[in-house]
């Protein structure tokens, strides 16, 4: 972390004054970040002040930015083979890819034959597992849970229901979607099935198994475990969105790992590619009854991408899991520490690199975001009122140290 220019420097201004008049005004741009280059787990803006990236591109640059193995993938490919359409043509990384994540699905979480549907993000992801679920189960009805995030597509958006400016205005939305309370199970039993929908008419029940977007919340295994007992019940699907929580984030390589519970269908995105556009949709060998046809993308499974995305699942495999796993339980209880008894912080929790440090108010949350991005160190806001940490999965017990230092002296002065 080294900040050498006012925030932010004159580049960075002229460039923000140029994306004012050009950029749609939609995007959020939570603090006047402006990046030239990144590496690992530091990111460097356009004025030549460096960063220690605490939030990956939002939980996406999983082996850390342009990583050697990353980004020599990526350029072999570009010189081979750059896209002919997966919907429509067979090229060996597509089944290479869905073989390998057949293989760590079957492995880590059991499940049959588990196969896969490529797609450019997490939100087409989403898309896919609620069309393969009314597909197969001819069922119409969804249901979701308050503080969840699926994307921003009117399909994935029904379903998201983290914060109303995501809804606002785009309605009328998916009919048949129902929203029950994250972590409770009776919410769904005692609520739903008796006075809204029945579970004959369900076709999905849609979860982060680690809320992501909505607070990076760990629930209970009785909750995870109770909906796969609601779904065999029913007949219903159930989907784990691990777009956010899954290729290691969490310290094992699906969070579904942590709770001993097997989804039906599995979406993933984010930090499958290293941030590179892809998303995966897979779903269980039984399940995938859509014939020929039914579902496609141009790009989705890219040749590019999922060349990233095999470098990026060796990475993992050999090391990265591990180190989310040691690294994140030590950045954990460093913040634990440091952060008892600060005034306006109620919480620090997660699982692996995904740690949510919930703070007494919004206020707080925002002023020590801002805060720690003067200081040098990149963070996001989640849920109402929490601030997520979740750096590349390379990041070191010395740069964890760095981060929890700075994090700690910015919420006691904050
Ligand atoms: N699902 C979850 C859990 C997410 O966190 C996100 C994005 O933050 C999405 C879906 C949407 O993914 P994408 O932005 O790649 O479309």
């Amino acid at each position: 972390m080294k900040i050498v220019t006012e925030l932010p420097g004159p580049k960075a201004r002229e460039i923000i004054a140029r994306d004012e008049r050009v950029v749609s005004p939609s995007l959020i741009y939570v603090y006047p970040l402006v990046v030239k280059r990144a590496s690992g787990c530091t990111v460097e803006d356009v004025d030549g002040n460096v960063f220690l990236d605490c939030q990956a591109g939002v939980a996406t640059a999983s082996t850390g930015h342009c990583h050697p193995k990353v980004a020599q993938a990526i350029r072999e490919q570009a010189e081979t083979l750059i896209h002919i359409c997966g919907t429509d043509f067979h090229y060996p990384g597509y089944g290479a890819l869905a073989e390998k994540l057949q293989e760590l699905a079957g492995k880590r979480l059991g499940g049959e034959g588990w196969q896969t549907f490529l797609t450019n993000s997490g939100t087409e992801g989403v898309e896919a597992a609620i069309k393969i679920a009314r597909h197969h189960t001819r069922r119409s009805h969804l249901i979701a849970f308050r503080g969840g995030f699926h994307g921003r597509s009117l399909g994935a958006l029904s379903l998201t229901a983290s914060k109303i400016k995501y809804r606002k205005h785009f309605g009328p939305l998916l009919p048949g979607v129902h929203h029950a309370e994250y972590g409770n199970l009776s919410s769904i039993e005692r609520d739903l099935f008796p006075r809204t929908v029945s579970p004959e008419e369900v076709a999905a029940i849609v979860v982060e198994p680690v809320l992501g977007e909505g607070g990076y919340i760990v629930p209970s295994r009785e909750f995870l475990a109770g909906l796969r007992a609601l779904c065999d019940k029913h007949g219903i699907l159930l989907v784990f969105d691990e777009v956010q929580s899954g290729m290691g984030r969490t310290g094992k390589m699906f969070a579904a790992e942590h709770f001993g519970v097997v989804p039906d269908v599995i979406v993933l995105a984010k930090g499958l590619a290293s941030g590179m556009p892809l998303g995966a949709m897979m779903a269980q060998k039984r399940f995938m009854t859509w014939p020929s046809g039914s579902h496609g993308s141009t790009c989705g499974g890219n040749p590019v991408c999922i060349a990233a995305a095999l470098a990026t699942i060796d990475l993992m495999e050999n090391e990265l899991v591990h180190n989310a796993a040691t690294v994140g339980a030590h950045l954990m209880d460093r913040l634990r520490t440091g952060l008892k008894g600060v005034p306006g912080v109620q919480e620090v929790r997660g699982l692996g690199l995904m740690i949510g440090i919930e703070m007494a108010t919004h206020e707080k949350a925002d002023a020590v975001a801002q805060a720690c991005y003067r200081r040098g160190l990149l963070v996001l806001e989640c849920g109402d009122k929490a601030i997520r940490m979740s750096p590349p999965l390379v990041i070191t017990r010395a740069e964890a140290d760095e981060a929890a230092a700075v994090f700690i002296d910015v919420c006691k002065k904050a």
